[in-house]
C-alpha cells in the first residue's frame, strides 16, 4: 500500500493539530494508519479531508479531527483493553489498535464487521477482534474495559456499558437526541460512582437496537 503523497499526509496532519489533536501519541498513530483503505468507492478522493464520508449501510466514517479528540478523551494506554460500539469503516478501531493492548470493535451490520476485518488483516492489525453484535448491551464476556467508546449517539450513556467499565476506567460517549446536536461526553468511573464531563458537541448517527438487516 502506497499511502497518500507527503503533501497530501502533510495538510492531513495539520488540519488535526489545527482543530485540537495536540497528543504526540495519538498524531503518531493517526500518521501510521492510512484512511484511505477505510473510505471506498465515490469519496475515495477525499479520504484526506477533515470531513465525515458515507460508508455501506447508510452510515458515515467519522472525521478525522473527531476521531482525533475522541481518541484524546480516551487517554488509552499501552495495556488497555479497549471496547468500542459502532465499528463502521474500522478506521477509529484502527486507530486504538496503535495505542492499546487489544481492541473489541463491535457492530449491528455484519457487512460492515466484514469488510473492516479485511482491512485490520491486510494492514496486519492483529490485536483487534471485530464482531456482529447490538453493542448496547456491551461484551459481557470480555469485561470489563479499561476504555470504552461508543461512536454512535445515545440518549443516555447506556447502563450495561457503565456496568462494563472498570473502576478508574474512562468511556467516551456522544449524548443527545439523535439528528440534533449532541455532546461529546467524558465517563470516569471511581470506586464511588461515576463523574461526569463535556468535551464538545458533536453529530453522530444514533446508536440502534438489534441488528441491521444484513446486505
Ligand atoms: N467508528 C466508525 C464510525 C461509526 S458510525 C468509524 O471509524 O468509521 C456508527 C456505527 O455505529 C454504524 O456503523 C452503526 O451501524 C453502528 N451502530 C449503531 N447502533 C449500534 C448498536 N446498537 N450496536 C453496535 N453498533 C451500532
Amino acid at each position: 500500500m502506497t499511502g497518500p503523497a507527503a503533501e497530501t499526509k502533510m495538510q492531513f496532519l495539520f488540519a488535526l493539530r489545527s482543530r485540537g489533536v495536540t497528543e504526540r501519541r495519538v498524531l503518531n498513530a493517526m500518521e501510521e494508519i492510512d484512511r484511505g483503505p477505510f473510505v471506498r468507492g465515490l469519496f475515495s478522493e477525499r479520504a484526506y479531508e477533515d470531513m465525515p464520508l458515507p460508508i455501506a449501510c447508510g452510515q458515515t466514517i467519522s472525521q478525522p479531527s473527531v476521531v482525533g479528540i475522541m481518541t484524546q478523551a480516551l487517554q488509552v494506554s499501552p495495556r488497555d483493553k479497549v471496547l468500542e460500539v459502532g465499528t463502521g469503516s474500522g478506521y477509529q478501531a484502527a486507530i486504538l489498535s496503535k495505542l492499546a493492548r487489544r481492541v473489541y470493535t463491535v457492530d449491528r451490520h455484519a457487512r460492515l464487521v466484514r469488510e473492516a476485518r479485511v482491512i485490520f488483516e491486510a494492514q496486519g492489525l492483529v490485536n483487534i477482534t471485530a464482531m456482529t453484535i447490538d453493542g448496547s448491551y456491551g461484551l459481557p464476556d470480555q469485561a470489563p474495559f479499561d476504555r470504552i467508546i461508543v461512536t454512535a449517539a445515545a440518549e443516555d450513556p447506556p447502563g450495561p456499558l457503565l456496568a462494563q467499565l472498570k473502576i478508574g476506567g474512562i468511556m467516551v460517549v456522544p449524548v443527545g437526541q439523535s439528528d440534533t446536536v449532541q455532546t461529546l461526553i467524558r465517563v470516569r468511573r471511581s470506586e464511588t460512582g461515576f463523574d461526569y464531563d463535556e468535551i464538545r458537541p458533536v453529530r453522530f448517527v444514533p446508536l440502534l437496537e438489534g441488528l441491521g438487516p444484513d446486505s
